[in-house]
């Protein structure tokens, strides 16, 4: 479904992507891991267009995305920090997301689902951290779409959020759906993720399921994996 084939990116004299060669098929969870600063957003921009690699192909569906953006109609993004208008109210802002995008949209099960009732209008700029990430989230499950990327999408959740959030994210692999994801939190990877891909100095330095990362550091605990794989 994605291909990446020896994709370079770099930011003045600071490499971050060097020949990175990744395909993700099409169906399931993929975790995008590595340390802070690796280049998961960059990746993950390199994909939507919003950051233009210096050398490399990316191809979705057999399509190159670098001549052909139409392809963006079919994915929901949820950016790792949303930078969200603060004037507008919560529910100004969605419908002008809908208004957007004529399609049939499933908001309203989601603004029950996240609590989000009374919140509708207060303005954007007033909310607390966890309560923009769940209209960040409304905004990225309001629409159907074949790819879902997921920038640290838990980001200031409460307990009960998360669990929502989980189960929203089963409810689209279970309909066939791919979702890209890229967390910090082991348990999220533990709990949802087909396969782990691990950047490191700009490439992929681990593709594989979570037993097999286990299996090849030889270690149960994700985390302690995950620490020892590099
Ligand atoms: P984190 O886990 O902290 O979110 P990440 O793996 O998502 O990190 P990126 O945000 O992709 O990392 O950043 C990779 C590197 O590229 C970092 O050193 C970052 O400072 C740098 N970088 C990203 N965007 C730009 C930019 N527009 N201009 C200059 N440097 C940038």
């Amino acid at each position: 479904m994605i291909e990446f084939k020896n994709l370079h990116k770099s930011f003045g004299k600071l490499t971050v992507l060097d020949g990175l060669d990744l395909s993700i098929k099409k169906g399931g969870i993929f975790a995008i891991l590595g340390p802070n600063g690796s280049g998961k957003t960059t990746l993950i921009k390199c994909l939507l267009g919003m950051v233009i690699p210096n050398k490399g192909e990316i191809n979705f569906n057999n399509e190159s995305v670098l001549k052909k953006w139409e392809y963006r109609n079919n994915l929901n993004y949820l950016p790792q920090i949303a930078n969200f208008p603060p004037n507008l109210t919560v529910i100004e802002l969605i419908n002008m997301v809908k208004n957007l995008r004529p399609k049939e949209s499933k908001e309203s099960k989601l603004i029950e689902l996240f609590g989000l009732e009374d919140f509708l209008n207060k303005k954007l700029g007033n909310l607390s951290g966890g309560t923009k990430q769940k209209v960040n989230i409304v905004l990225t499950f309001m629409f159907d779409s074949e790819l879902i990327i997921l920038d640290e999408p838990t980001t200031g959740l409460d307990p009960i959020a998360l669990i929502h959030l989980k189960e929203l994210i089963q409810q689209e692999k279970a309909n066939g759906k791919t979702i890209l994801i890229t967390t910090h939190i082991m348990s999220v990877v533990d709990e949802l993720a087909d396969e782990i891909v691990f950047l490191l100095d700009g490439k992929i330095y681990f593709k594989g399921s979570i037993e097999a990362l286990k299996k090849q550091t030889n270690n149960n605990n994700l985390e302690h994996a995950i620490a020892n794989l590099i």
